[in-house]
């Protein structure tokens, strides 16, 4: 048996960023004003983001430095290991080989921090004082805490209430690294106490809470945001995950003919597979990647390509992307992290190219794949990454059933050691599959006015 875990020194942590923009055979369209429906141009950007982090928003070049202060931090749990999964295969008695690459181990629990990280220090550069997100299951809000903590700037989290209260221990955790929480919706800011006006027992959304924390960057000068998913330069810092699992199977003496992510709004897929799909691109390779997601919330599966609203209130640029429109409100399953109306740009952008594919799996067969894997592998997987899994799982068993063998690749993306509440919901019977009707998404999308990209 050759190794169980494949290892790279700390030297060995890439040194660029790879921008699959440079590669894209058809570029992504730019993003319109929400009021005149015009392109608008980065400056647009500028009151929320730094403008080193617009610039990566809007960049075409193929590498970008990962500055040096940023690989240090990087190396305090990166590289990730990269394992061979020898007990699952087992398990399931199939001819695949079955390798998965664990973010797990980040202070934070997720791959989250890679971009979070990044984002603080061009911050602090910027000589940003205080930095403004939202959270839902509080994954994000946690990275961004430790990756502020480390930078010394104030880090203010809006978390959704109703997550607030049921999840006093991610609370605890931002808190530990320094972090404000508050439970949105707030009376700090027009945004909540409109929201408190009308409903004061109201449980937030991750909308409301978006709208509070963009509303405090937007009127402090000292103050920006920051979003954990979705946009350009956060699928860019994630490909340190992917550039370090190229060069693993390379190590373990092989490649992939499957490379699996589960999907929010992109950040994980992006980070795992952008390297592999250089490959194809750049050398003629055939890998084929999929983006597992959850069939209560199927935007890359059943969704449109169109021009959608970023937030449910309508505030921020249009995108291009695939959507169930921006008002939909998804079944409230386990997997916070992938109850998101729409997908990336660039991701959006390559499904319509063919370049990826995706899958839908329902809810109970994504928490028995987690506990099958855990079973097997020992680690228990954020809820998130079990959908990953359930894809890995169907393929390995299709190899089983062809009589063949492929190697399969996914993204542990993170463990679920403050999810156990979900397995709990999973073991006393209370998930349901939550299959979404045509008549529902039929009708969130009938209420898009947007345009409808050529
Ligand atoms: C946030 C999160 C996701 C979903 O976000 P992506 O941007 O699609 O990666 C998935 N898994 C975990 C563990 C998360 O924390």
């Amino acid at each position: 048996m050759k190794n169980r875990k494949i290892l790279l020194s700390e030297n060995e942590i890439p040194e660029h960023w790879y921008n699959i923009v440079a590669d894209m055979p058809n570029k992504p369209l730019p993003p319109l004003h929400p009021g005149t429906r015009e392109p608008i141009g980065p400056e647009a950007l500028a009151p929320l983001f730094p403008m080193e982090l617009i610039k990566q928003e809007v960049s075409a070049e193929k590498y970008v430095e990962i500055p040096d202060q940023v690989r240090d931090i990087y190396k305090m749990w990166r590289s990730t290991p990269l394992f061979r999964a020898y007990n699952l295969e087992k398990a399931l008695d199939t001819p695949a080989k079955i390798y998965y690459k664990y973010e797990g181990v980040s202070p934070s629990g997720s791959h989250k921090p890679n971009t979070a990280v990044a984002q603080a220090y061009y911050n602090k550069q910027e000589g940003v004082k205080r930095i403004t997100t939202e959270t839902g299951a509080g994954q994000w809000g946690s990275a961004l805490s430790f990756a502020c903590n480390h930078f010394d700037i104030e880090c203010e989290v809006y978390m959704v209430k109703i997550s607030y209260h049921h999840k006093p221990y991610r609370k605890l955790m931002m808190n530990t690294w320094g972090a404000q929480v508050y439970a949105s919706p707030t009376d700090l800011t027009e945004a909540g106490r409109k929201v408190l006006a009308d409903d004061p027992d109201s449980p937030g959304s991750l909308g409301i809470a978006i709208s509070e924390a963009v509303e405090r960057a937007a009127t402090d000068e000292h103050t920006k945001y920051s979003l954990g998913s979705v946009l350009n330069h956060v699928l860019l810092h994630q490909t340190v995950v992917g550039q370090e699992a190229v060069k693993q199977m390379e190590m373990a003496g092989d490649m992939p003919d499957i490379v699996i992510a589960p999907f929010g709004g992109g950040s994980n897929f992006a980070g795992l597979t952008f390297p592999f799909l250089r490959l194809n691109l750049e050398e003629g390779k055939n890998i084929r990647c999929i983006a597992s997601e959850p069939a209560s919330c199927p935007k890359l599966t059943r969704g449109v390509f169109r021009y959608d609203f970023g937030d449910t209130v309508g505030m921020t640029p249009l995108l291009p992307m695939y959507t169930l429109g921006h008002n939909f409100v998804p079944a409230p399953i386990h997997a916070g992290g992938l109850r998101y109306h729409g997908a990336g740009v660039i991701v959006s952008q390559l499904l319509k190219d063919k370049l990826i594919e995706a899958r839908a799996h329902d809810n109970l067969e994504v928490f028995e794949a987690g506990v099958t894997f855990a079973k097997a592998e020992g680690i228990i997987p954020a809820p998130e990454a079990n959908h990953g899994i359930a894809t890995a799982i169907q393929e390995a068993l299709k190899c089983k059933e062809e009589g063949v063998s492929r190697t399969i690749l996914f993204n542990m993306c993170g463990h679920g050691h403050f999810d156990m509440k979900a397995y709990e919901d999973y073991f006393a019977g209370k998930l349901t599959k939550h299959e979404l009707s045509t008549a529902d998404i039929e009708a969130s999308l009938a209420e898009l006015d947007t345009p409808v990209p050529e």
